[in-house]
């Protein structure tokens, strides 16, 4: 071909170049040896969004920016072979930056150099739609990857031909294993499997295969340390034209987790966080569990309710953490009594149930009952004491006392408080008539409640009278309940209920301020101090702001503490000595009297009392009333006087109901007493009334 003289072919052929030149999709630019542009084509100027003629003519540089172009120029227009690219951010006329392939070629098309002979070639292939799009998703496979990671999800690949499969790289990690020494194969698969489960994967993947469809498994794999990881494992399988299985996807996800706290809140839901018993949940399917077979075989089933004693008090006085650690103490305790079918249970507070199963006649279970007051009987170290704790237990029997577990165990409470009532420590099988005293104690809780706000409460005096002198000396205060509907109930039965429900706080509190004003009354009528007595319950006397009413009552009434009394029994201040002590020693700063009260129904020794700061001791009415008939009351009246004296103790008989009681006990130095024989307890203006006439009780002195 002959360039320099064209002919008509060339002309044709020229022309051809040109509209070939003007249509190649790719931008294209032809530039002078001096370096000016000497025409772009149209996908240039398409791409740039610019005209032929702003460009043309111009110095390149002035046109296009483009990172190394300038050198590229410089190497192009010497050496028409050389030829450099590369992906450029690129601008032309200031305009905006694409990504691109720029080619620059250097080319001599003549031998003799021209002006205006095109030298350097401009290749520019637009990429930045094509790196966007990588970029997109290079990001998108990161973030694909970085999910999987975070969902413990690995997938996979299995060619059913070639026997090969292909794992990701989360799989690998979920697997324990290392993409490098590790090459995935179908039994390799299996030998991770937990032996337990292989059989049901193998089951299951081979169902997908012969039907096609999809399926899911959750079984455990063992890694090379050992340990076991869960997985949820889903598959697909992809068949060819003639519908045979070629290929197999899917997905592993470790769900370790889950299945451990899955595994944690079952185990929460049926178990007492601080013992590990089970609760109460559990234990009425045990129950029922234990029904549905006994009915079978023709068995009993015993359901044992058990309430520790007083453990309140110890709560309250030692602390929570105190009270879990003997919770936790009994548990064992109990655990250790029954037998391996049985349960024990905690059904909450204090509360525990066992159920036996498998009972042949009710004295067995008599048996593990006694077995069961026994393991309590060895005392407790809390805090570096020792406590004696003590149960109660009430028993229901399967089918004699219901055939459903909330019966069996309503039954059972109910027996329970049957055991409380006949002194604690104690088991009691449930009878039909027990349900009657439950019922009547929570009719009885009910009307309590309303009988404070209704001011139905009155505060009755009862004369202490002297053995030596037959006057009277002093009073105690007697609460009585006089409802203004219905029936009324002795102290002996609404006062526990008081205790119980907290209302003898203010009950109490109102009591003594009752009795202060009258005291202070009978000072002021009489001219000489008639001291009274107060009852204190154990709250009353635990409560912390105790010194705090007392003082306020006496400075209220006017009253002199030497002229109040205030009596406690054994029960209130045994459980806990030393801070009784305490408590009894500021009371006796403060100038008030003590007294125990119903002293011999305790369990404390008259060797203990040396202990307490006390004044008094009231001897309980129930020694006395057979001290003239039963020798053995007898003689620890006698014994109880004189070791009193011993103590310098006061002492006062309670329940004094006849001339040959007085006598008695004015012969062995008992100093006071109280009893129908005097008086009984009497509202405020009788008993006024009665130290005014200045009635005088003995006939005789000595
Ligand atoms: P307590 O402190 O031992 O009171 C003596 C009880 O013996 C009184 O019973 C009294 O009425 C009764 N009594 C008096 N003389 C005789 C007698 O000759 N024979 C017989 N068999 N009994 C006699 P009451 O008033 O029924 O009180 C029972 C218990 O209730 C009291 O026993 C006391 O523990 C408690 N209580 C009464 N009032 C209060 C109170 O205001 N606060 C507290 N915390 N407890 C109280
Ligand atoms: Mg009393
Ligand atoms: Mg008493």
């Amino acid at each position: 071909m002959d360039s320099s003289t064209p002919g008509p072919a060339a002309h044709d052929f020229k022309e051809y170049a040109e509209r070939t030149f003007a249509h190649i999709p790719s931008g294209l630019v032809v530039l002078s040896n001096h370096m000016r542009v000497l025409t772009a084509n149209r996908a240039f100027l398409q791409l740039f969004d610019v005209d032929a003629g702003s460009v043309e003519g111009l110095h390149v540089l002035d046109v296009i920016e483009a990172p190394g172009l300038e050198e590229w120029l410089f190497d192009a227009s010497f050496g028409a072979a050389s030829k450099h690219e590369a992906v450029v951010p690129m601008r032309v006329l200031g305009g905006p930056q694409r990504q691109a392939h720029l080619v620059v070629t250097g080319m001599r098309l003549a031998e003799e150099e021209e002006e205006e002979e095109a030298r350097v070639l401009l290749a520019v292939e637009d990429l930045t739609e094509r790196e966007r799009t990588y970029r997109a998703l290079a990001r998108s496979e990161a973030r694909l990857a970085e999910a999987q990671r975070i969902a413990r999800l690995g997938h996979w690949e299995w060619d059913v031909e070639s026997q090969s499969l292909w794992w990701s790289e989360e799989l690998y990690r979920i697997f324990g294993q290392r993409e490098s020494d590790f090459r995935p194969g179908y039994g390799d698969f299996m030998s991770l499997v937990h032996p337990q489960d292989r059989e049901r994967v193998e089951r299951t993947l081979q169902a997908s295969l012969e039907t096609g469809k999809p399926y899911a498994v959750d079984h455990r794999i063992t890694l090379s340390d050992s340990t076991i990881r869960h997985v949820h494992e889903q598959g697909q399988c992809h068949m060819d034209s003639e519908g045979r299985v070629v290929r197999l996807t899917g997905t592993v996800q470790d769900i370790t987790d889950r299945k451990n706290a899955e595994a944690r809140l079952a185990y929460l839901a049926h178990h007492d966080p601080l013992t590990g018993l089970p609760n109460r949940t559990l234990l009425q399917d045990r129950v029922a569990q234990s029904l549905a077979s006994a009915r079978r075989h023709h068995r009993l089933v015993a359901v044992l309710f058990l309430d520790l004693d007083r453990f309140k008090r110890i709560n309250d006085t030692l602390g929570h953490a105190a009270g879990d650690h003997l919770l936790v103490e009994m548990a064992k305790r109990l655990s250790a009594v029954v037998r391996e079918g049985d349960t024990v249970a905690r059904l909450g507070g204090d509360e525990f149930a066992v159920v036996l199963t498998d009972i042949a006649e009710s004295d067995d279970v008599s048996l593990v009952a006694h077995k069961l007051l026994e393991a309590f009987s060895h005392p407790v170290e809390l805090g570096g004491n020792r406590f004696q704790v003590t149960t109660s237990i009430g028993i229901s029997l399967f089918p004699h006392d219901g055939g459903a577990s909330e019966l069996l165990l309503q039954n059972a409470d109910t027996a329970m408080y049957a055991a409380k009532e006949a002194g604690r420590n104690a088991y009691r099988f449930y009878r039909e008539e027990m349900n009657i005293n439950l019922r009547q104690h929570l009719r009885l809780e009910q009307a309590l409640q309303g009988a404070w706000e209704r001011q139905e409460f009155v505060v009755y005096y009862q004369p202490q009278v002297d053995l030596v002198r037959g006057e009277v000396v002093g009073a105690e205060a007697l609460l009585r309940w006089q409802p203004k509907e219905g029936e009324g109930a002795t102290p002996d039965r609404f006062i526990p209920i008081l205790e119980e429900t907290g209302l003898i706080m203010d009950v109490g509190g109102w009591v003594l301020r009752q009795a202060c004003f009258a005291a202070q009354q009978w000072r002021k009528l009489l001219g000489r101090a008639l001291p009274v007595s107060v009852n204190l319950s154990r709250r009353q006397f635990t409560d912390e702001g105790l010194g705090m009413r007392v003082t306020a009552a006496l400075a209220e009434s006017g009253l002199p503490a030497s002229c109040l009394d205030l009596e406690i029994t054994e029960g209130i201040v045994m459980p806990n000595p030393q801070q009784s002590g305490r408590i009894m020693a500021q009371l006796r700063e403060a100038g008030v009297r003590l007294s125990m009260d119903d002293f011999g129904t305790g369990y404390s020794s008259l060797a203990y009392l040396k202990r307490f700061p006390l004044d008094r001791l009231k001897i309980d009415k129930a020694f006395v009333l057979d001290i003239t008939s039963d020798p053995n009351d007898a003689a620890i009246v006698r014994a109880v006087i004189a070791m009193a004296y011993g103590l310098g103790l006061e002492t006062v008989a309670e329940g004094v109901e006849n001339e040959e009681q007085v006598t008695f006990l004015r012969h062995h130095g008992c100093h006071l007493a109280q009893g129908y024989l005097f008086s009984p307890a009497v509202a405020l203006e009788d008993f006024q009334t009665l130290i005014m006439t200045g009635k005088r009780f003995l006939s005789q002195n000595g």
